[in-house]
């Protein structure tokens, strides 16, 4: 019998997951009626949605959160959540790293945005819908009981 490929997930992250894959949502709630992002300012993005619940999320964890293949795959292998940062390995001489920041923010169809991010990635699309569930205020945090 063989164990591999088990994900062995502790209790607290399997709630969450549970919690997750019990929510529910109105359409409303993946329809943006506002959508700010603040590229000048490199702070990040902003979105108000139809039914009243406004979100937001740093570049940062944007980046942290692409949703294409290839960095869905990256965080699967290393068992990260969406905008979790892996740990680095501390290096004798930091390595000058520019600020995270998307270089052009565009529609795609009525459904998701496309960030063009200064490191060169541009194949993630953020799905509205996407993005919601992966709201993190403090009302959503309360509901997926995480702190
Ligand atoms: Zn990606
Ligand atoms: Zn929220």
């Amino acid at each position: 019998m063989s164990h591999e490929g088990i994900r062995i997930v502790s209790e607290y992250e399997s709630r969450r997951m549970a919690a997750e894959d019990e929510r529910t949502f109105h359409p409303d709630a993946f329809t943006p009626t506002k959508v700010r992002v603040h590229i000048t300012e490199g702070t990040g993005a902003e979105i108000e949605w139809k039914d009243g619940h406004l979100s937001s999320w740093s570049f940062d964890w944007l980046r942290d959160a692409c949703p294409c293949a290839t960095c869905h795959e990256a965080r699967e292998a290393l068992g990260l959540q969406p905008g979790e940062k892996k740990l680095e390995t501390p290096q004798l001489l930091p390595m000058y790293k520019p600020k995270v920041r998307p270089l052009e923010a565009t529609p795609v169809g009525r459904y998701a945005i496309r960030f063009k991010w200064n490191d060169g990635h541009e194949s993630g699309i953020y799905s509205w819908e996407y993005l919601r569930r992966q709201c993190r205020c403090f009302v959503c945090k309360a509901e997926l009981g995480i702190d």
